[in-house]
């Protein structure tokens, strides 16, 4: 299988509970990130990560510091690859101002994962935190797991 994790309040946790993290350390991973992720790698299966960062076009961060964030995550969990998008209809910058059909709740990001490892529909699993999450997995065709269930979180 492959599966495809989101990043804010699914691999890593909310700053103060309110907001996602925007330097390196801000971001914290939960505590059942790494042993989930590994044993899932020790079973054979591929992992990826797929992240809105939004707040690149809220001038919150530049896009280099957004991928780095991405990647950081990506390289702790195990996973391959990723896919970001930096996009936001209502950003402040002039250049990232749109909407994008790689930004959640488009299916855009899923899909070129998919592509990029070459595993069907089928075989590929969502896991988020938000309605947009679940929205995204149901606009590219692949089951959806929420974060809180795939690592057996209190809710
Ligand atoms: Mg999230």
């Amino acid at each position: 299988m492959l599966y495809i994790f989101d990043k804010d309040g699914t691999l890593v946790q909310d700053v103060d509970g309110k907001r996602p993290p925007n330097t390196l350390d801000e971001q914290k991973p939960f505590p059942d990130v790494l042993p989930k992720c590994q044993a899932l790698i020790a079973e054979g299966h591929l992992l990826a990560v797929a992240s809105n960062q939004g707040g690149v076009a809220f001038g919150l961060m530049t896009a280099e510091q957004a991928h780095m964030l991405v990647q950081h995550i990506t390289t702790y969990i195990g996973a391959t690859t990723y896919a970001v998008c930096v996009t936001h209809p209502n950003g402040k910058t002039k250049s990232a101002r749109r909407e994008s059909r790689f930004r959640k709740p488009s299916g855009g990001m899923i899909e070129y994962l998919m592509d990029a490892f070459g595993v069907s529909k089928a075989d590929t699993v969502y896991i988020g935190d938000m309605d947009s999450d679940q929205q995204a997995a149901e606009a590219a065709g692949v089951a959806f797991e929420w974060a809180k269930d795939f690592f057996g979180r209190e809710a």
